[in-house]
């Protein structure tokens, strides 16, 4: 560990923002009325913490607002304690600026700090959709802000409040529903992250929260850009009063009743067809849905963060998209390696007249306010009293009933399941055994968990010998094994880990993860894989029971074929570190009680399908799933 008591403190020589007694707004006026602009332009940049390597003092250097972890940017070792010495070192070097300002430090933590080796990873809010129950995720999210803020970061780029409209889409597991009414109630994880009360963003177990990614990320057109159906950054083709309806609708509760306190704009575009098609405005440009509608009509007083590299997308030079970026309403800015230039390029447009003193003042006024209430001006370095609970055995109990409630059953015929506890069970596919598969995408690495990354935790064959150890568990990934005098079986099959990117194809749509060593991702498609279907026609077709769990990010397709052999099936989403939550609903530890919060699609070419749509013929309705009782 550093030396701790080595490290700057803030100097209070009696400056009325160092007045803790005083209200926030005045501490944010008496700070603001003492920055240079070049102070003030330092607040709205937020750098990686990657960049540190080519720059020792990236922080003081550039007085920064902020720095982030991109997903999978983690510590050496990547342990609790490393992440709370590195915050507080970037903190260190914010208190070696002129004013003292502290940064505020952001991951992601959309499924439990899951960059940290070690953190309880949670269903993907998918799953966590299927659940029903916002409570639920309210506990999970306090738990996950809980994890996060004893290592360091006092801030999570979650929940993604997406309605995810057409499964296609590379990121419909970060969605809890394709309904924006179910997508609302579960804008109450805003809550578990941040607390009821302002005052609460001050306690060693809150975060701040980011709604995300602000509008219409989950509506676009096949989930994807045209043509190219490995970009997840669409054009959300729409009207005003849809996308009020589909869209807009979970972000009045996340401002209104739960008050956000950042919000995220998405990559993706809009196109509003009263206004002719094929105008389509990126986001990060759209002034009239960022203050207009978001910082106006519904008065969000929080601050707006870009999305990694937001600007860049937008038409014209740097100087031009910094602007635009500006100008439409964006606060605070990931520029995860480009900080230097933003902050540059900014200053001159400023000082050309192109963007005002008065959108800088509002916006460093929005970022100083968060920085207030989250006591970071009292309490700047980590407040490592809950570091024990990281991946507690009480964190993980909560996530293992949250795996267990998220289960959906689809088909049960006979009533297979549950299963009876000393079952002969013949375990298969290549899921059964696979924490990161499990997990699916920001664990570890932004692109999943996979190989020589491995999470703690139980898979679900880990769970089923723990579970049912009266049980006589043969297990073969691929089916290969005798079958011999097993009465049932359990395949595994679904999808491997991915994310944003990666839709459904029409044709082959591959992807190279450059942190897995380059590793070629096999195509993505709501279709099960060829090595799916094969396991299940030779393990089916062998025994005469069979269930199929499908973890995945999303629906699967199951063609008549396999769905013939199948006696009960079970959507198992993206289950994360507690595998043993499968394994409860199984042998009827627990009942299965989980509900389709997307439509099951017969097959792909049925997208976008969702309730309401005329002749929606799904093969399994928004709101279905079998109940069965415990034991
Ligand atoms: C994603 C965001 C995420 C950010 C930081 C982006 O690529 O779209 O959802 O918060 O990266 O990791």
């Amino acid at each position: 560990a550093t030396d701790q008591s080595a490290r700057p403190q803030i100097r209070n020589s009696g400056q009325a923002y160092l007045d803790a007694k005083l209200p926030v707004g005045k501490r944010v006026e008496d700070l603001l009325g003492r920055m240079t602009l070049e102070e003030k332009v330092g607040q709205m940049t937020q750098a990686e913490r990657g960049a540190a390597a080519n720059d020792p003092l990236l922080v003081t250097t550039w007085r920064l607002g902020s720095v982030l972890s991109g997903g999978g940017s983690v510590p050496t070792p990547n342990t609790p304690q490393a992440w709370a010495d590195m915050v507080d070192g970037f903190q260190a070097q914010a208190l070696q600026t002129r004013l003292q300002i502290p940064i505020v430090y952001g991951v992601d933590s959309v499924h439990g700090h899951g960059n940290l080796l070690g953190a309880t990873v949670f269903p993907h809010n998918i799953g966590l959709g299927s659940t029903g129950d916002p409570k639920l995720v309210e506990r999970i999210e306090h738990v996950v802000a809980e994890e996060t803020r004893a290592t360091g970061p006092q801030w999570a780029f979650a929940p993604c409040i997406c309605v995810a409209r057409d499964t296609r889409w590379g990121r419909t597991y970060e969605s809890f529903s394709e309904s924006p009414e179910l997508v609302t109630r579960f804008a109450s994880a805003i809550e578990g992250f941040q607390g009821k009360h302002t005052k609460d963003l001050k306690a060693a177990d809150r975060v701040l929260a980011s709604a995300k990614h602000y509008a219409g990320d989950g509506d676009t057109e096949f989930g994807s850009a045209a043509g190219d159906y490995t970009i997840d950054q669409g054009v959300t083709v729409t009207n005003r009063r849809d996308f009020a309806r589909f869209d807009l609708a979970p972000y009045v509760d996340a401002v209104q009743r739960y008050d956000t306190g950042t919000v995220m704009p998405s990559f993706s575009s809009i196109d509003w067809t009263e206004d002719g098609i094929g105008n389509p405005i990126k986001m990060h440009a759209n002034r009239e849905l960022i203050t207009d509608v978001l910082k106006g009509k519904l008065g969000f007083d929080g601050f707006v963060i870009s999305d990694w590299e937001g600007i860049h997308q937008l038409p014209g030079d740097y100087a031009n998209q910094v602007r635009t970026g500006v100008n439409a309403g964006t606060d605070m800015f990931m520029e995860p390696f480009s900080y230097q230039a933003f902050e540059t390029t900014l200053l001159a447009e400023v000082r050309a007249g192109r963007v005002s003193q008065a959108r800088i003042d509002d916006a460093v006024r929005r970022i100083l306010t968060k920085k207030f209430e989250l006591g970071l001006f009292e309490k700047p370095y980590t407040d490592r009293t809950h570091l024990a609970q990281v991946g507690s055995p009480q964190h993980r109990a909560l996530a293992r009933e949250a795996v267990a409630k998220s289960q959906v059953l689809l088909k049960n015929a006979g009533g297979l399941l549950p299963l009876k506890k000393n079952a002969k069970v013949y375990v298969a596919g290549r899921n059964a055994d696979d924490i990161g598969n499990q997990a699916g995408g920001w664990t570890l690495s932004w692109q999943g968990a996979s190989g020589q990354h491995r999470i703690p935790g139980n898979t679900i064959l880990d769970g089923i010998r723990q579970v049912a150890p009266g049980a006589q568990v043969t297990y073969s990934k691929d089916g290969s094994a005798p079958t011999t005098g097993s009465d049932v079986a359990v395949v595994v099959v679904g999808e491997t880990p991915y994310s944003e990117g990666f839709g459904d194809v029409g044709g082959p749509s591959w992807g190279f993860d450059p942190e897995d060593g380059g590793v070629l991702r096999e195509p993505k498609s709501l279709d099960l894989q060829p090595g799916d279907k094969a396991v299940v026609d030779k393990v089916c077709g062998a025994i005469a029971k069979c269930a199929v769990l499908v973890v995945s990010g999303r629906p699967q397709v199951i063609p008549a074929e396999q769905l013939g052999k199948i006696d009960a099936l079970v959507a198992s989403w993206l289950p994360g570190s507690q595998g043993e939550g499968v394994a409860d609903v199984l042998f009827g530890k627990r009942p299965f009680t989980g509900k389709l919060s997307h439509s099951w699609p017969r097959s792909a070419d049925q997208e976008p399908i969702n309730i309401g749509d005329r002749n929606y013929d799904p093969l399994y309705p928004f709101g279905w799933g079998l109940r069965t009782h415990g034991h």
